[in-house]
């Protein structure tokens, strides 16, 4: 089974450095099995679409706007990403939903956005270290899951990737045990059975985020109900990222 393995490279690089590293890492992951997703700034976006035309590299933003045109300063559309050839676009990452006070139910409404051009969706979930020391783990996970997935269609979850990203284990260096992160995996295969079905619960894609490097990724990706993982600071080194995709 191909595992999706994504980087994200939150507020990184210069579209001069972009260039360079795509030189750099595209010819070491194009016998990659995997697939290989690059979450880059809006800045970036045109450049990727004119160098990962025709390469096993996929791309998206790291965010989009809920609304689709208007007066909405500083924002992006769903119609903007998806014009310069995204493939996805990440949603609800902690960084926003902590700095910018992101509300389930926004993220809910980026989803549709995004599902409504055809744009699939990295959908970040986790819980910070209090709510995980007082055993809420599954609790704030289900919140997260329920709002920002409401309304949607069964067959729109194929456009969905559930990123669980616990907030204490990123760039913390930090992360949880394999068997927790098993664990946790099968609570939201476990909420998306309650909200849609079996089907949709064991076909979901999830991922994994959180202080993943070239030393760890290996280990992490042996578990079995694991579809992926989303890197953050690895990923900004080619070769690193790139054996990791390995
Ligand atoms: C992230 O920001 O999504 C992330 C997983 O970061 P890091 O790998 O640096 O912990």
């Amino acid at each position: 089974m191909k595992k999706f393995i994504v980087g994200n490279f939150k507020m990184n690089t210069t579209t001069h450095e972009f260039a360079k590293y795509l030189d750099k890492f595209l010819p070491l992951v194009k016998d990659s099995k995997n697939v290989v997703g690059l979450s880059i700034p809006y800045t970036h976006l045109m450049l990727a679409s004119q160098k990962l035309v025709s390469t096993n590299v996929v791309y998206g933003s790291q965010n989009i706007s809920t609304e689709e045109k208007g007066a909405f300063t500083g924002e992006i559309s769903n119609l903007m990403v998806k014009d310069l050839g995204a493939y996805f676009t990440l949603v609800g990452h902690s960084e926003i939903r902590k700095k910018f006070r992101e509300t389930n139910e926004q993220i809910n409404q980026k989803i549709i956005r995004a599902l409504s051009v055809n744009l699939k969706c990295i959908l970040c979930v986790g819980e910070t270290k209090t709510e995980r020391n007082a055993n809420k783990t599954k609790q704030v996970l289900k919140k997260q899951l329920e709002i920002a997935l409401k309304g949607l269609y069964e067959n729109e979850l194929k456009n969905i990737i559930i990123a669980y990203e616990p907030i204490w284990a990123i760039g913390t260096g930090k992360m949880p045990t394999v068997k927790e992160i098993e664990k946790t995996v099968c609570d939201i295969r476990q909420i998306v059975l309650d909200m849609f079905s079996q089907k949709s619960a064991e076909k979901i894609c999830v991922i994994y985020g959180g202080s993943v490097n070239q030393n760890n990724s290996a280990n992490i990706l042996k578990i079995k109900n694991l579809n992926g993982l989303l890197i953050g600071g690895a990923c900004l080194d080619p070769v690193e990222f790139a054996n990791i995709t390995k």
